[in-house]
C-alpha cells in the first residue's frame, strides 16, 4: 500500500521507477558503423537515459560492425566508450560478450569503456535461476564455412599475429574478409532462399543440446537479427530462447523482471 500521506499517482510512479531499477537490460547487434549515422546517436541517447535505469547492462556482441584492434582511431568508438563508462560510473555494471564482428575487442577498450568481458557462452544468475548468454553464432552450425572461419579467427596465436600487423594491413585484410562474406551471402541469397534462411539461423539440435549441456531453461542471444521469444522443449522441460533484435532501423532492448521478459523497440 502507498506510504501514509502519499497520493496514488506519485507513489505508483516511484514504484515503477523502483521496479525499473531492478531490471537488467540486454542489447546486441548495434553494428555501429559510419554508414548508419543515426544509430550511434540512438545508442548514446539510450546509454545516457534508459540504461541508467537498469541494474545491469549486458551487450551480447556486435556492438561494432567491425573491429580490427583497440588501437584503431575512431571518434565513434571513443564516444561510445565514454558513454558506457558513465553508465558503469553511475552504478550500473556493464558486461560485454564478443560478437562475430567485434571479436577482437580487447582489454584496453574494455578498460576505456568500463565494461567486463564475459566468455561466450556464459551462464549468469537472474533472480535465482541460471540463464545462458551468448552472441549466438555458435548455434549456427549449419554454416560450416563460417564455423571454420570462427575457429581460425578465435585462435589466440592467429589473433596475436593479426594484431601485430600495421593498421593499414589490418584494414586491407578486414575489407577483403568483408567483401568475401558479402559475396558469399549474396550468392546464397540468389540460390535457395529457404536454404539461406536455414543456414543463417540457429540449428535446432544445437539449441536443444545447449539447454541440456548448461542445465538452463532460458537462453538469451543475438546475431541472427530475428527478434523473438521462442518456447521449445529440451531435456524434458519447457525452455525459453530469447533472440535480441538488431539496431539497423531502430533499437532493440530486452528488459527482464522477476515477472517476465519484455522485448522492446526504440524508435
Ligand atoms: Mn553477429
Amino acid at each position: 500500500s502507498p506510504p501514509p500521506g502519499e497520493g496514488g499517482a506519485a507513489w505508483r510512479r516511484r514504484q515503477t521507477f523502483y521496479n525499473a531499477r531492478m531490471t537488467p537490460f540486454f542489447i546486441s547487434d548495434l553494428h555501429l558503423d559510419p554508414s548508419r549515422p543515426a544509430i550511434p546517436v540512438l545508442c548514446l541517447a539510450f546509454l545516457q537515459r534508459d540504461a541508467l535505469q537498469a541494474d545491469a547492462l549486458y551487450i551480447l556482441g556486435d556492438l561494432f560492425e567491425a573491429w580490427i584492434g583497440d588501437d584503431t582511431p575512431s571518434a565513434a568508438a571513443d564516444a561510445v566508450a565514454d558513454a558506457l563508462h558513465a553508465v558503469a560510473d553511475a552504478g550500473v555494471p556493464v558486461y560485454f560478450i564478443r560478437g562475430n564482428r567485434d571479436f577482437l575487442v580487447g582489454d584496453d577498450y574494455a578498460r576505456r569503456a568500463g565494461f567486463r568481458i564475459l566468455p561466450d557462452p556464459s551462464v549468469i544468475d537472474l533472480y535465482g535461476r541460471p540463464v545462458l548468454l551468448q552472441h549466438g553464432d555458435l548455434l549456427c552450425t549449419d554454416d560450416v564455412a563460417y564455423q571454420q572461419f570462427r575457429t581460425q579467427t578465435r585462435d589466440p596465436a592467429f589473433q596475436a599475429q593479426f594484431l601485430a600487423q600495421p593498421l593499414a594491413a589490418r584494414i586491407a585484410f578486414a575489407q577483403k574478409a568483408r567483401d568475401a562474406s558479402q559475396a558469399r551471402q549474396s550468392e546464397m541469397k540468389q540460390g535457395d532462399r529457404a536454404q539461406f534462411e536455414t543456414v543463417t539461423d540457429v540449428a535446432p539440435a544445437d539449441v536443444e543440446a545447449a539447454f541440456i549441456r548448461y542445465g538452463v531453461d532460458t537462453m538469451i542471444h543475438g546475431h541472427t537479427h530475428r527478434p523473438a521469444i521462442h518456447t521449445i522443449h529440451a531435456g524434458g522441460r519447457e525452455c525459453t530462447r530469447i533472440v535480441l533484435g538488431d539496431w539497423y532501423e531502430q533499437g532493440s532492448v530486452l528488459r527482464v523482471t522477476p515477472q517476465g521478459w519484455t522485448l522492446e523497440s526504440l524508435a
